[in-house]
């Protein structure tokens, strides 16, 4: 198809130059003839790539070749898309390293890291492989002996995915994997920070053969390039994960009635109850709370801590924040963190610890950008904890996405569950307690999609992962992930005699 295919294994200009400027419609590599945005390494501030905006003309192409090839997939049968979803978690294994190569270069995480978001997208691939030759139906009986009800499910059709940069191989996976299990087939247009690792899944489409137009890619900013899918009467569900700002926006601007799902911003809470597991509860804070520099959902935004234990823990959790590593994820593949990916997130750190330090919050750890020659030119910044933090402060209250966490004391469960609610978000919350009475009354009044409990790892693929109140609708992984993508028909029938 003459796309040249880039060479794996090693980063250098050929890498980017084959992806400059291109958009994948109908299974062919097209050259965008919109406006070419430079794509930034944060750790070094160079400019890697280009890509191209697509133009409202090749937005309604990358619809209408979803359309198009949408009757054709969804009539195959299942065992037949269940095959082509496992080759693409296979080639997609196979290219890890070089995929990886791609999103550390254009996101800044450590290499080591992005490899393991990649193997992360080819186990999405084979765990909707699976489910794709699951899609049951129901019988139901009617209330007389001659009626039969069967619900059935079906494709809803064409979907346009929009995703942020913050993982931008997984965030792709779980909406186009639940969507092409289910028969849909898709139009995505990544975060424009993070383009060349869809676009590098779009060639791995190529190899793994699914059909020309069952995923396309598009490029650009999301006012313009987002937008127009948003805008775009053809399309009959929209996946979108970002921030719940633009979800509001998406939710308000959508032409026509559609599903949607968002899956929005977080402001996530975890509880050191009486009963915890210090050591445990640090090791999970300093991980979740700065894995990926801060710049996940469900990122361990603020702290309660049994008033017990409180010195304590901040001890304990400034020891282990000050052994984690930081570099350039290129140079330093097993760095515990990166560069942040672009100056806005820094920035909002760096606004969020200005406000807490002005309200009176006691600075434990971090603080500040790394010295060194290394991280001159980069987005870079040390993990942060602050003491003594309260609702006042927006570190507490909203979304930082970056490398810091506020701490604060509480005497009783019940002020732990009411300071860990009051928020407008409800994406995951987090639990150390050994009690079983405190964890069932932790877990039970805590408003969020996910709880973990003893554990950071809120979303994994075998269980729906989604958020309440401001933090979204809809599900992605599970089974529920792909039902997200489809339609139940009732089909009411009537024999001529009774049973
Ligand atoms: P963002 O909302 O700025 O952008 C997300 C995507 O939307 C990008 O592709 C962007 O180009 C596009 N976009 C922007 N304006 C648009 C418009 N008007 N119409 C259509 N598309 C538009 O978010 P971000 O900064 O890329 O990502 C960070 C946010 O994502 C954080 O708030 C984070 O919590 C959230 N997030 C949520 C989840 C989750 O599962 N709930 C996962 C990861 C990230």
């Amino acid at each position: 198809m003459g796309f040249p295919a880039i060479r794996h294994g090693t980063q250098d200009d050929s890498m980017f130059a084959a992806y400059d400027s291109k958009l994948f419609i109908a299974g062919e590599w097209r050259t965008g003839t919109g406006e070419r945005l430079p794509v930034e390494n944060p750790a070094t501030g160079e400019i890697i790539g280009h890509i191209a905006a697509a133009s409202a003309d090749e937005v309604d192409a990358a619809v209408s070749a979803a359309r198009a090839a949408f009757r054709p997939w969804a009539k195959l049968a299942p065992k037949e898309r269940s095959s082509a979803l496992h080759r693409l978690g296979e080639v997609v294994a196979a290219r890890a390293d070089a995929m990886a190569l791609i999103m550390t270069s254009e996101q800044g995480k450590p290499l080591n890291e992005a490899r393991g978001e990649i193997l992360k997208l080819a186990e999405a691939c084979h765990f909707y492989a699976e489910e794709a030759e699951r899609v049951h139906g129901e019988i139901v009986p009617g209330a007389t002996t001659d009626h039969e009800s069967m619900v059935i499910r079906e494709p809803i059709g064409v979907v346009g995915a929009i995703t942020p940069w913050n993982y931008p191989a997984e965030l792709i996976g779980w909406k186009l994997c639940g969507a092409l299990a289910a028969g849909c087939t898709i139009v995505i247009k990544p975060a424009e920070l993070t383009p060349f690792t869809a676009l590098a899944i779009a060639e791995a489409c190529v190899e793994a053969k699914i059909p020309a137009g069952v995923v396309n890619v598009v490029t650009g900013k999301g006012s313009i390039v987002g937008q127009a899918l948003v805008e775009h009467r053809d399309i009959d569900k929209i996946a979108f994960t970002g921030s719940s700002a633009v979800g509001l926006h998406i939710q308000r601007s959508t032409p026509v009635v559609r599903r949607m799902s968002l899956e929005l911003g977080g402001n996530c809470p975890l509880v050191v109850a009486p009963s915890a597991d210090l050591d445990a509860a640090v090791k999970g804070a300093a991980r979740r709370a700065f894995r990926n520099m801060g710049q996940i959902c469900i990122a361990v935004n603020r702290i309660y801590v049994a008033r017990p234990h409180y010195e304590a823990f901040l001890a304990k959790l400034k020891t282990a924040v000050e052994r984690l590593t930081i570099g350039n994820g290129l140079d330093k593949p097993d760095a515990d963190l990166g560069a942040m990916a672009s100056a806005e997130p820094l920035n909002k750190t760096r606004e969020h610890l200005a406000d807490a330090l002005d309200k009176g919050a006691r600075l434990v750890s971090g603080g500040s950008a790394p010295d060194g020659e290394a991280f001159s030119r980069g987005h870079f910044f040390r993990p942060t904890v602050l003491a003594d933090c309260t609702h006042e402060m927006k570190v507490m209250t909203e979304e930082t996405f970056g490398p810091l966490v506020g701490v604060a004391p509480f005497d009783t469960l019940d002020e732990a569950a009411d300071l860990a609610n009051d928020t407008p978000y409800g994406l995951a919350s987090y639990v150390y307690a050994r009690d079983v009475n405190e964890v069932r009354a932790l877990s039970l009044r805590l408003d969020y999609g996910n709880v973990a409990v003893n554990n950071v790892d809120a979303g994994v693929m075998n269980a729906p992962y989604g958020g309440r109140k401001q933090s979204g609708v809809g599900y992605e992984h599970g089974r529920e992930g792909m039902l997200e993508y489809m339609h139940f028909k009732h089909i009411r029938i009537r024999y001529d005699e009774a049973r």
